[in-house]
């Protein structure tokens, strides 16, 4: 047994069992197993959800109606009853010894039982007065059971699992005092330590555990979260290096011949966002390395373009081009879209077929193509064969792309739109397809703007272009909130909503209705969606030429609709989410979102951006009750901003950033502490010192600590592969 100070490794290798006081008790092991501890590691990591500071406690019988305040007290009496309303109260009577109080809860049954007499615990609210009573009503309540101490440690406990709080504090404890004889190992270095004003692991993880002051508690989770940072960190920069280390590029010819014949040819000038993302590009393409980037704009700014040059800076040097995208219905518009931008540009021939002069190249028209599993076995065939032997230029589709039977000649650059959509290994196998062990560049687009410490997480392992600059002439979209009640229509409330369509509609323009989400069942949301459409067609926009969109039509009614229109056969779009991306038809002004607060921030957002891409003046209509506490938050932000990155600031803060790691990270949630909201300018140290350390560390064997915590966190395989020098 080596007998240094002990690492991560080390606990990590130590049962729960080594804990004398969890020995004899196999069934709180397996209910600790069950919440993801099954180590002394684990253990030491499963930190108190927050902490009393039992300093600030009051006496009961000093407090002040009015005030905030914190008592601890115990349980003498527990009433539940039903009110006249039906709401469900239940009343507690507690006392410090000295004072008595009231608490009341209004539809929360369970404290019955959780507050069952004799029960002491931590209660934190207002203090009014009742009939000369005081009393609380829905304070925040805490069961302390007999923690002792200036600071208490609350730790995530467990009705269902048997866990108390005060039990894990204790075993906690014991599992720090095991740790005092051979000290908790220490991965970083002194030096950097100092710079970065961070104290040492085990006086962290002992402050953050078990408190002697309030003021150790910030000092120690600082310490605590920019290990969990570093950690992700370090990965994707490993990652990232990596990648630019081993894989082959391929150089591409950025003479610009075929890209400037594009540019001149649209009808506009690009923004300067739109240049300098497109130079960068160009610029990674001309590299040895694969392009790896990720290009960030909101709705609007142009992404495709951008997109497009850099397709046809593949094409330019004699390669071939992918852009994938999430739906159906998007690569089907984007086809439709740049095979419109394209037309008319062309590339040389193959030498070697179809030329009237040996050795001379003809000019041929450029070809795009579009794969999706929509398209025939014939038709696949067919395309099989012009891809291998090179006659096609651009293949946009869906995830069929990345099928096995789809072979490229010389894959040069790939897009991916949408990236929140697709999987890290779906990248991967994409990348994959490029001939003779050559990686093909790749640039993810995203519309959904991330907050920039997010991204550096998220995506870490990508290089960032963000448009952000709308092009010049767009007029803002008015937003406005009409309020129903949840569950019941409301005509009076929607009247305006209606005459608004039916003005815009008078005067040349054109309309969406987005109908609620249904999120279980695509089925039921296509009913859905035609239900409203007939109640729409027979009552309040009769008259008007409607259609109907939804994910459950076949391919060609789908298309037939989008034509009709595109085109303006139709007057107002009735559809589901299948809008939400992509979409781009600059004459509709006016989109109106149904149910609006069963829709998260981001795709209100992008479903708001299918208006105001012309000249003219556009609005939103957000109907919905808006009566939970989160989509009255998302409607009123809605309401006050339409920059993206603003509303994936909310966004953040209303969800927690858990559903954005999960999309990438799969279940091994690196971040217990650390908050991408609240720790943003850790997350940016974090990933400066990772830079430092892996560029003059390149496999990290100058730091062995920091290397094996890294091996236990990835796992041995991606270690391995990460690590090797
Ligand atoms: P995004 O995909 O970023 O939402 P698009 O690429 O679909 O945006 O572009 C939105 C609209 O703006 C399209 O109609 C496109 O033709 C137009 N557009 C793009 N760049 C410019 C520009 N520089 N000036 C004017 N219009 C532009
Ligand atoms: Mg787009």
């Amino acid at each position: 047994m080596p007998d240094g100070p002990l690492t991560y490794a080390d606990l990590a290798g130590f049962p729960l069992d080594a804990i004398t006081a969890l020995r004899t008790k196999p069934k709180k092991i397996a209910a600790l197993g069950s919440l993801g501890v099954h180590n002394v590691l684990d253990l030491l990591s499963y930190y108190p959800r927050r902490h009393i500071d039992r300093s600030r406690q009051l006496a009961i019988r000093d407090l002040v109606p009015g005030d905030e305040a914190m008592v601890v007290g115990k349980v003498v009496h527990s009433s539940q009853i039903r009110t006249r309303t039906g709401k469900n109260l239940v009343k507690v009577d507690i006392t410090d010894g000295r004072g008595y109080l009231e608490v009341s809860f209004f539809n929360q049954p369970f404290r019955h039982r959780q507050l069952s007499v004799g029960t002491e615990a931590v209660f934190f609210g207002k203090v009014d007065s009742f009939n000369g009573k005081r009393q609380m009503n829905s304070p925040v309540v805490d069961l302390v059971g007999n923690q002792t101490g200036r600071v208490i440690s609350l730790y995530p406990q467990s009705e269902k699992l048997k866990l108390k709080s005060e039990e894990i504090a204790e075993w906690v404890k014991v599992a720090l005092d095991k740790t005092l004889a051979r000290t908790i190992a220490e991965p970083l270095d002194e030096d950097l330590r100092r710079r970065l004003g961070l104290e040492d692991r085990q006086a962290a993880l002992w402050r953050y555990h078990a408190p002697d002051a309030w003021a150790d508690i910030e000092v120690a989770r600082r310490r605590l979260v920019f290990d969990e940072l570093l950690r992700v960190q370090l990965a994707l920069v490993l990652r990232k290096r990596q990648l630019e280390r081993t894989a082959r590029g391929i150089v591409h010819d950025t003479s610009g011949r075929l890209v400037h014949r594009f540019h001149e040819a649209l009808g506009f000038p690009l923004t300067s966002a739109q240049e300098q993302a497109i130079a960068t590009i160009v610029a990674d393409l001309g590299g040895p390395h694969p392009m790896h980037r990720l290009l960030q704009g909101d709705v609007g700014s142009g992404k495709t373009v951008v997109a497009v040059s850099a397709l046809l800076t593949a094409v330019q040097g004699g390669h071939q081009g992918a852009l994938m995208a999430p739906t159906e219905v998007l690569a089907e518009q984007h086809f439709l879209g740049i095979r419109e931008l394209l037309a008319g540009l062309t590339v040389a021939g193959d030498p070697d077929e179809g030329s009237l002069f040996e050795g001379a190249a003809a000019e041929r028209p450029l070809r795009v193509e579009l794969l999706t599993n929509r398209t025939t076995a014939a038709g696949r065939r067919r395309l099989a064969e012009a891809l291998l032997d090179g006659s096609v230029d651009l293949l946009i589709g869906t995830h069929a792309l990345i099928e096995d039977a789809v072979a490229f000649r010389s894959l040069g650059v790939i897009v991916i739109d949408e990236q929140h959509r697709f999987g890290v290994e779906q990248r991967a196998a994409l990348r994959a397809k490029g001939a003779d062990g050559a990686t093909p560049d790749v640039l993810v687009m995203t519309a959904t703007p991330i907050p920039r410490t997010a991204a550096m997480t998220v995506y870490g392992d990508l290089d960032v272009s963000v448009l952000d600059e709308l092009p010049p002439g767009r007029t803002p979209i008015e937003t406005r909130w009409v309020q129903t009640v949840a569950g019941e229509e409301d005509p009076e409330a929607e009247a305006p909503v209606w005459a608004h369509v039916r003005s815009e509609v008078a005067a040349g323009r054109q309309a969406y209705v987005v109908c609620p989400l249904v999120e279980e069942s695509e089925k039921l949301e296509a009913r859905s969606a035609e239900e409203t459409f007939e109640r729409l067609q027979l009552d309040n926009l009769a008259g008007l030429h409607l259609g109907l969109l939804h994910g459950r039509m076949a391919g060609a009614d789908k298309e037939a609709v989008m034509h009709a229109f595109r085109s303006g056969q139709l007057d107002v779009l009735v559809a589901t989410t299948v809008i939400e991306v992509g979409v781009d038809v600059p004459n509709a002004t006016v989109m109106v979102i149904l149910d609006a607060d069963r829709f998260g921030l981001a795709q209100l957002h992008q479903l708001r951006g299918r208006v105001g891409r012309g000249a003219a003046e556009s609005s939103c209509w957000l109907v919905g009750a808006g009566n939970t506490s989160d989509g009255e938050a998302r409607l009123e932000a809605m309401v006050r901003t339409t920059d993206g990155f603003e509303l994936a600031e909310v966004d953040l803060e209303l969800r927690g950033e858990g559903t954005l790691m999960d999309t990438r990270q799969k279940g091994r949630n690196d971040l217990r502490l650390a908050s991408l909201r609240r720790d943003k300018t850790w997350v940016e140290r974090a990933r400066e010192v990772a830079f430092e350390l892996v560029d003059a560390d390149p496999d990290l064997s100058g730091h062995p600590a920091l290397r094996d915590e890294i091996a236990l966190f990835l796992g041995d395989d991606e270690a391995d592969n990460l690590l090797k020098s």
